[in-house]
């Protein structure tokens, strides 16, 4: 007998036929005899709608209160798939993440898990029940209900993986598997059968949110399976693990996108110690992540800093960069919203000359600017307006002849 652990994402659970469906899916692996642990997403869009709402009260929502409130989505889809699951006469219980043993740090709206006690989860195996997790959310050490960052459910799904020993770790979605690019972007994309946790990583981080970058990090962490695939389907699906072959390892394997990217620049700095870390402290203090950051080698003792950031937290970080740019006697702080990111990912990239190259001949064919470039070992990036990231990720994925498949 194994233990699995399914997750289920919001538009899998959107109404009660779709919640219905996915009872049957996951009774199943029950009558398979494997003893299920499921987590849930909040139902379709429930978690955009329950953020406006706050916003239609409150012009900056209080964060613990935006928190519970967000909760509240997955508790909503976890009960109901729990009663469809007893209307069948399967055994099942739901639990909220704090039932379930999900212990965050107390950084609202993106909590880490900083420990998962999951001896409620095994009690209720033990009795022969199906635990139904909510996602996306924990609880602080003074019982503070927090959430993980958008998408963070699929993070609840392998944390509950690799505490309780799963075999493997199943996230079902709305697309059959991690494909070559984003198959409603480039419909020529091909789902690829495996992939590697380190390539899977910079996908999702870099703009692919079938998958949470968390989610992969726990994954390699603790070794754990983890398959995406259709709740709709029975397609085979998507493996993130360990190994791939080292044929599959030397190609471009996939392009990611992201729309939302937003550059500060902070131009005409006196180029002298300490500008950077004042800047980059106040971020880091505000939970703002940074991105991509470029110095320009500086001139004359004058030098400009650019940096990205989510188009989500853009005013806030120009609220905080601008006061400390202007004390430090920069000529001006100026940012752009509407930016994007294309990536080009494949391990052994680095240690084939010719691919950026490629990558910046296709782009500039498509008369597409590069305003800036990030890499990694196994990823390029170009920065390029927003309006330019679908014509991009097109001419790339065709380009790199990502149709061909595997
Ligand atoms: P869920 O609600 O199940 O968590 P998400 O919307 O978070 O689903 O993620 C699934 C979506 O990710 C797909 O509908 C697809 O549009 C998008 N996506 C982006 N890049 C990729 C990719 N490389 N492979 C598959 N899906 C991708
Ligand atoms: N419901 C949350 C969101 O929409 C978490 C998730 O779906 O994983 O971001
Ligand atoms: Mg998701």
């Amino acid at each position: 007998m194994a233990l699995i652990v399914q997750k289920y994402g919001g538009s899998s659970v959107a109404d009660a036929e779709k919640i219905k469906n996915v009872a049957q899916r996951i009774a199943q692996a029950k009558d398979k005899g494997d003893q299920v642990v499921v987590v849930v997403s909040a139902m379709g869009d429930t978690t955009d709608e329950l953020i406006k709402l706050a916003y239609q009260v409150s012009k900056q929502p209080d964060n613990r209160e935006l928190d519970v409130l967000l909760s509240t989505g997955e508790i909503v889809s976890s009960t109901l798939l729990t009663m469809a699951l007893e209307a069948m006469g399967y055994e099942a219980i739901s639990l909220s993440g704090a039932q379930a043993g999900i212990r965050t740090d107390a950084v609202y709206s993106q909590a880490r898990i900083v420990e998962v006690d999951p001896e409620r989860i095994i009690r209720e195996l033990d009795k022969g029940n199906i635990v139904i997790v909510a996602g996306f959310q924990g609880v602080t050490e003074e019982m503070n209900i927090t959430t993980l960052g958008r998408g963070g459910s699929d993070t609840t799904a392998v944390a509950l993986a690799a505490s309780l020993g799963a075999e493997i770790c199943q996230i079902y979605t709305d697309v059959e598997g991690v494909y070559t690019a984003d198959p409603r972007l480039v419909p020529e994309a091909q789902r690829l059968s495996e992939i590697g946790y380190e390539e899977m990583m910079e996908l999702a981080s870099y703009g692919a949110r079938v998958m949470h970058p968390r989610a992969v990090e726990l994954g390699e962490l603790f070794n754990i399976p983890i398959l995406v695939a259709s709740s709709f389907t029975q397609s085979s699906g998507t493996l993130i693990y360990g190994g791939a072959s080292m044929e599959v390892r030397n190609k471009v394997r996939g392009i990611a996108h992201d729309l939302n990217v937003a550059k500060i620049a902070v131009v005409g700095v006196p180029d002298r110690p300490g500008i950077a870390a004042a800047i980059f402290e106040s971020l880091a203090k505000a939970g703002i992540s940074v991105d991509t950051i470029v110095q320009n080698a500086g001139l004359g003792k004058i030098t400009d800093l650019t940096f990205t950031v989510a188009r989500s937290q853009l005013s806030k970080a120009i609220r905080l960069v601008r006061p400390i740019a202007e004390s430090m006697g920069a000529k001006k702080c100026v940012s752009d919203s509407k930016l994007g990111t294309v990536s080009l990912i494949g391990p052994g990239m680095q240690n084939t000359p010719g691919y950026a190259a490629r990558m910046f001949r296709v782009l500039s064919e498509k008369d597409i600017n590069i305003q800036l470039i990030t890499t990694s070992e196994i990823r390029i990036t170009c920065i390029i307006s927003g309006d330019r990231v679908k014509d991009a990720v097109r001419a790339l994925h065709q380009a790199f002849e990502l149709e061909r498949g595997e």
